[in-house]
């Protein structure tokens, strides 16, 4: 009966996800990302490409004279392609703060 409780407590918390910051300090993997897109929805962080940046950067209201600027900031929003949220979404784009911690060897 507890657990069940507590996974109906876990379900409703849904959309108050916190970003990695260890994971925004990692290197690309994909060769066409230009900045990453955390989901605040679901918990997401994925690399996101120029074209995508552009459609973020228009919802942000967020301006850059180089794309090479969008390496320091992540697009946080309220919704994104895996949890496919209705409504509007909201972006906002967030300098990222590493922790030393994050860079120190495994
Ligand atoms: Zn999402």
């Amino acid at each position: 009966m507890k657990k069940v409780l507590i996974g109906e407590i876990t379900k409703k918390r849904l959309g108050h996800y916190q970003v990695d910051s260890v994971e925004l300090g990692k290197p690309f993997e994909w060769d066409r990302a230009v900045s990453r897109n955390f989901c605040t929805n679901c918990g997401t962080t994925v690399e996101i490409g120029p074209d995508y940046a552009r459609h973020l950067m228009a919802i942000a209201n967020y301006q850059v004279t180089s794309l090479d600027e969008l390496k320091e900031i992540y697009f946080e929003t309220t919704g994104c392609g895996s949890c496919k949220k209705g409504g509007p979404m909201t972006a906002e784009a967030k300098r990222i703060i590493t922790k030393k911690r994050a860079i120190a060897p495994q």
